[in-house]
């Protein structure tokens, strides 16, 4: 469904992503783990049009898209590793929402308000945060604010950048299940940035390595273990003894 060709991006003449190929079928959740300073953030900003790659291609439903504009622009959505980075610091929670679903067409106010109330809810966050804004909601909180104006774009792809990362344990068992409840109920098809690669067990159906500029392992979660093969994937393997 989404598909990448050829995507190669440089920074100051020093190449960071080179000739990547990827595809991400519907509602298959792929994650992506990789070194810091590998690349992963520069490839899915690519996806999302906050970067511009050098060449490649990039589909959606097999039709060349200009990732960030048109139709791509809805249906591709892109969390920040830093939750507030995909928040405006003076719009509420419902707000925040609120706004996405305007923009994205959702016809009357109170239509907007009720559907904002609804996702706020799913996503366990109580009604009495919902006038809040970014500063007064904690990071697991606002990571959570940031997921339902995501979703308020009912986007076909997700791609969560380090969901995991700045959350404490309790925080990421209960963002993982949350991730888990929006697959399950919306099928939605997710791309999700890790340097870690056990929450990925729970989460990704299939995990890709990036290194030194390029995808050096595609496996299924189930067979990661036993068939990685690239030294790196085999490290990342190990650390799931
Ligand atoms: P981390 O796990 O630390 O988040 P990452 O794999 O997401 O790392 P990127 O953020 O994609 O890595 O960065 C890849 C390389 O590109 C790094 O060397 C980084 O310094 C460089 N880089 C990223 N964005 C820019 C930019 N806008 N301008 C110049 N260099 C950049
Ligand atoms: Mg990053």
């Amino acid at each position: 469904m989404l598909t990448v060709r050829g995507l190669s991006k440089r920074f100051h003449g020093r190449d960071v992503l080179s000739d990547i190929d990827l595809n991400i079928a519907a509602g298959e959740v792929v994650g992506l783990i990789g070194h810091s300073g590998a690349g992963k953030s520069t490839l899915a900003r690519c996806l999302v049009g906050l970067e511009r790659a050098e060449r490649g291609e990039i589909l959606l439903d097999g039709a060349p898209i200009t990732p960030g504009e048109g139709a791509a622009r809805q249906n591709i959505q892109y969390l920040w590793q830093d939750p507030t980075q995909s928040l405006s610091p003076y719009l509420t929670a419902k707000g925040a929402v609120m706004e996405t679903l305007s923009g994205f067409g959702v016809g009357t106010s109170q239509a907007r308000n009720t559907r904002a109330i609804e996702l706020l809810n799913s996503l366990g966050i109580p009604q009495s945060m919902h006038e809040r804004r970014p500063h007064a909601l904690s990071g697991g909180q606002n990571q959570r604010v940031a997921l339902a104006r995501a979703l308020a774009a009912a986007p076909q792809v997700l791609i969560l950048d380090e969901p995991l990362s700045s959350l404490d344990l309790a925080t990421q068992v209960s963002t993982i299940s949350v991730l888990r409840e929006i697959h399950a109920e919306s099928g939605l098809a997710m791309l999700i940035v890790s340097h870690d690669l056990a929450p990925l067990r729970q989460l990704a159906d299939r995990v890709l390595v990036l290194d030194e500029t390029r995808i050096v392992e595609d496996l299924p979660m189930r067979r990661f273990s036993q068939d990685a093969s690239h030294p790196l994937s085999k490290a990342y393997a190990e650390t799931l003894q």
